[in-house]
Parts: C-alpha cells; sequence; structure tokens
C-alpha cells in the first residue's frame, strides 16, 4: 500500500510471521503486532544514512515513530483473536515533506485490513480482529493560527507541533505535541484537537474508499 499525503509517500506493507515474541509464550493467547519505520536515505534533505550504517543503533526519531505507529495499530485490534503469529508492520518512507509518521499510520492501517482479509481467506482467524480504523494527522500552530497536515516548510516554521490519532468513532488513540518554540494555551491545545479529530474522520473516509469499504 502506497500511502501519499501532499508530496509525502510511504510504503506500507504488512507480513505475518508464525511465532510470538518470546515474552508471550504461555503468557497470552493471541498474537502480537509490531511496527518497523525506516527512511529511505534520500527521502529527505540531507541525505540521511541507512539505518545500521552508521555502527550506531537506530536514532531516537525512528524507535519513537515506529513504536508510535505499533501501539496506535494495537489500539484497533484484538490480539486475542489473531492466531499465534507477528504482524509486522512495515513503513518505509519513500519521499518525506512533513508528517512521515501520520502518513505511515494511515497507510499501514490500510495494509493490515488487507492483510486480514487474506488471513480470513486462509480461515486463520476465529473471529474478525479489527475493531474499526485508526487515522492520523498533524496539526500546527502556525503563525497562532492552528493548521493541519503540515509540510516541511509549515513543519519547521510552527510554534507547536501536534500529533492527532484517532479511532473510527472519533474517540483518541494518542496525541504526541510539544511547543517548539512558544509555550501554547490549553484552549489552543483543545482547538489543535478538535481540528485533528474532524481531519481524521476525512482520512478514515479516504481509508474505507481505498478499501472499497
Ligand atoms: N526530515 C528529514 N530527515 C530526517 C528527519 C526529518 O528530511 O532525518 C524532514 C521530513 O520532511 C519530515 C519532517 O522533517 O517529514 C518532519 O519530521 P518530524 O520528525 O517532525 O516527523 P514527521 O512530521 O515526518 O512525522
Amino acid at each position: 500500500m502506497l500511502a501519499e499525503c501532499g508530496r509525502t509517500k510511504v510504503l506500507c506493507t504488512v507480513g505475518v510471521q508464525d511465532s510470538v515474541p518470546n515474552w508471550m509464550y504461555n503468557r497470552h493467547n493471541g498474537g502480537w503486532l509490531t511496527a518497523e519505520y525506516s527512511m529511505l536515505p534520500n527521502a529527505g534533505q540531507p541525505r540521511k544514512p541507512r539505518d545500521g550504517r552508521t555502527g550506531r543503533p537506530l536514532d531516537g526519531r525512528t524507535q519513537e515513530i515506529q513504536r508510535l505507529v505499533g501501539r496506535a495499530l494495537r489500539c484497533a485490534i484484538d490480539l486475542t483473536m489473531l492466531p499465534e503469529c507477528t504482524l509486522w508492520v512495515d513503513c518505509d518512507v519513500l519521499q518525506a515533506d512533513g508528517g512521515t509518521r501520520t502518513t505511515a499510520i494511515n497507510g499501514a492501517v490500510v495494509a493490515l485490513y488487507d492483510a486480514l482479509l487474506y488471513m480470513e481467506e486462509q480461515k486463520q482467524l476465529p473471529k474478525w480482529p479489527l475493531r474499526g480504523m485508526v487515522a492520523a494527522i498533524s496539526v500546527g500552530l502556525v503563525n497562532g493560527e492552528p493548521l493541519i497536515d503540515l509540510d516541511y516548510q509549515e513543519d519547521s516554521s510552527a510554534d507547536a507541533d501536534l500529533n492527532v490519532i484517532c479511532a473510527s468513532n472519533g474517540k483518541l488513540i494518542e496525541v504526541q505535541g510539544a511547543a517548539e518554540k512558544q509555550p501554547f494555551a490549553l484552549e489552543q491545545f483543545q482547538q489543535m484537537i478538535a481540528l485533528g479529530q474532524k481531519a481524521c474522520v476525512q482520512v478514515d473516509e479516504l481509508q474505507r474508499k481505498a478499501l472499497g469499504l
């Protein structure tokens, strides 16, 4: 699944591995879902070394983003309804212009749905495990005004930068946010979240359209 949002493009795939992580053995029924995120070297400027090539562990940003993608998707799925397996969500950024994590989440949910349809066809699912979709959007404060879906230029000049992740029913799954330059007021925070929630409804519609639902 190629997820595109403006100039940002993220290839999202979901693969099924027939085992669960060691810590899950004899502890839980069902399966697990985990995510990996990576940017191609020239997806943004300047060139970013390929993961693992510098001899240093994964950078903090990559770890933060892949854990966010995994958490968001696990919130949408009943893991006990999976057979003993691990769903590997891979999000690879081909081109970056702001909002790569939100685009990764939006595309990954569509890829997850597709993977589950395949598992259902193969009679591997006792019950449909997806509770609903997950939609994500970036929101920022630019010149004091809340703005959604920031590109790199807007992102780098924003006073505050939020990522809002919602379930299909509009409820919040996660909000990541910080004042990049100027501290912001609670009212502005609430305004940004409300704007993000509204945008997530539109993303949800696009995801359903992509899946033909
Ligand atoms: N970016 C980049 N190289 C990097 C990190 C970030 O080119 O190593 C650019 C890219 O356009 C990205 C934007 O900076 O989309 C904002 O990055 P941020 O960490 O805020 O995450 P994102 O908005 O992509 O989820």
